[in-house]
């Protein structure tokens, strides 16, 4: 590193930065109204989840990353959440359960104008059953004088009331220092089953794509592994089911079971329960209904899990129902809408039928496997020199960028630093990625290639 011109503790910083594993989850809960989008919005420091004035406004993105003191980890914005299509306290409730689930701590945000209401009691109990870490948020404490209004709120029971304005920022700080006091530095779902534990699956799809007959059909066929399985806790709405002789969690089967049809905010429910899902999970089965055409809510699923660092397998529904016409549309469409997954194994499947089950199993098995693949330094080296030899980056300005040399900083997924003398291209990192793949495989699974130019 230091020939090449690159200061030694720079390059370890580097590696470090990318190497990070998958980051804890915190989920910001509470009644509608009560602030929470504006709160995000203050964690993330970006504009981005932007508070909606009209209801029923669906949004598709609930996660996002945010750093405090130097720490990473995510958000799980339930902010989008459509009040009366259940009615206040189903929703909240419902929205609260998933949310938990998923997170690793918990920001209860109250009102602290408003006082606790019976609805944030209901959510109080939740928490409690629950057992995560919970940081209390008297939100709208504008100035001094709304202190005591949040003083009112030990009576939650829920430990100390911390006084926020999400909208001016007071008070945001001291909060999320308590937030990282409460947060571990890792998910506890530890990845790959530190504890021999089964691995998780997440099913995803749009609605109506098949999830609970797939869910029904492996679990029929197969035997259902009710007894509880040495170092695993049982969630109730995780499923253990044995296929091809392994155990596998599928994670939030009650989601998918529960089926809950919605007119009004269905969207937004499903992408909150698809985002905890995939929080939840190592691998994403995704789920495509082959019988209709590829959908843009189809595509915002795929990015969700690239997005997560999933190891992903897409899976082609309803197989059964194809005419050759159809198979030959499908394909392009596949080749146009689904590019950003072309390395995912693809199985093509029938839930009713059961057609081809029975190649599930290894698909996901070299997901995960791609997911987990490292590369030793010496051979990413070898094979970054000779690219870099036979493919230079086009000159620029009179210069020719060059990488230098690179290192795998992490697994599950991949992660890549990749030193260089000058700004390496979009053009030229894509080509990179796809020399990587071809020569290292990671089938099943989105890399993350970072780039260090030399001062
Ligand atoms: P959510 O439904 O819980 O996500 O709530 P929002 O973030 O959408 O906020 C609801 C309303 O409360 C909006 O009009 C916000 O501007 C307002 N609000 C949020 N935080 C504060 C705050 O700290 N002080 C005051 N005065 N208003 C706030
Ligand atoms: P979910 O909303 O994704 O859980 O979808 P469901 O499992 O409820 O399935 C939606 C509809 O598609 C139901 O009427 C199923 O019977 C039907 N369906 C699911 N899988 C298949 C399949 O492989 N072939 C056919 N022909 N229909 C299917």
């Amino acid at each position: 590193a230091a020939e090449e011109g690159f200061d030694v503790e720079d390059v370890e910083g580097a590696i470090e930065a990318a190497g990070h594993g998958p980051l804890p989850v915190l989920a910001i809960i509470g009644r509608p109204n009560v602030g929470k989008s504006t709160l995000v919005n203050r964690i993330i420091g970006r504009r981005e989840a932007v508070v909606e004035d009209k209801p029923g406004v669906t949004r598709d993105r609930v996660t996002y990353e945010a750093e405090w003191a130097g720490r990473r980890f995510k958000v799980v914005d339930t902010g989008g959440w459509e009040q009366d299509v259940l009615g206040i306290d189903a929703s909240v409730a419902a929205q609260a359960e998933y949310a938990i689930d998923a997170a690793d701590a918990v920001v209860f945000v109250v009102d602290a104008k408003v006082g606790a209401t019976d609805t944030d009691e209901a959510v109080v109990r939740l928490l409690r059953k629950a057992g995560k870490p919970v940081v209390l948020c008297a939100n709208k404490v504008d100035g001094p004088s709304g202190e005591a209004d949040a003083a009112y709120l030990w009576s939650l029971g829920l430990g100390e009331p911390h006084p926020v304005s999400a909208l001016h920022g007071r008070g945001t700080g001291d909060m999320l220092d308590a937030v990282l006091e409460a947060l571990p530095d890792a998910p506890a779902q530890t990845f790959g089953g530190g504890v021999g534990g089964p691995r998780r699956i997440a099913l995803i799809g749009r609605p109506n794509v098949g999830k609970s007959s797939l869910l029904n059909k492996v679990a029929n066929e197969e035997r259902v592994v009710v007894d509880e399985v040495a170092g695993t806790t049982r969630d109730p709405v995780d499923e253990l089911i044995e296929l091809g002789g392994i155990t596998w969690k599928f994670v939030d089967t009650a989601g998918i079971r529960k089926r809950v049809h919605l007119q009004q905010g269905a969207d937004y429910y499903a992408s909150l329960r698809t985002a905890a899902a995939v929080e939840k999970a190592e691998v994403a089965v995704i789920l495509i209904d082959a019988s209709e055409s590829i959908s843009v809510q189809d595509q915002r699923i795929v990015t969700m899990a690239v997005e997560a660092g999933r190891a992903i397998v897409v899976a082609f529904n309803k197989w059964d129902t194809l005419d050759e016409e159809r198979r030959y549309y499908l394909e392009r469409e596949i080749e146009t809408e689904l590019g950003q997954v072309a390395w995912a194994p693809r199985v093509n499947v029938s839930a009713l039928t059961g057609r081809h089950m029975e190649k599930l199993v290894p698909a996901i098995e070299t997901a995960l496997a791609g997911w987990e693949t490292r590369v030793p330094t010496g051979r990413l080296n070898a094979f970054l020199g000779e690219l870099v030899a036979s493919h230079p980056h086009p000159i620029r300005g009179g210069k020719q960028p060059r990488i230098l040399f690179g290192t795998q900083a992490g697994t599950k997924p991949p992660r890549f630093v990749l030193f260089a003398s000058g700004f390496i291209e979009h053009g030229y990192r894509r080509f990179v990625e796809r020399r990587l793949r071809e020569q290292f495989g990671f089938e099943g699974t989105p890399i993350h290639i970072s780039v260090r130019v030399r001062e």
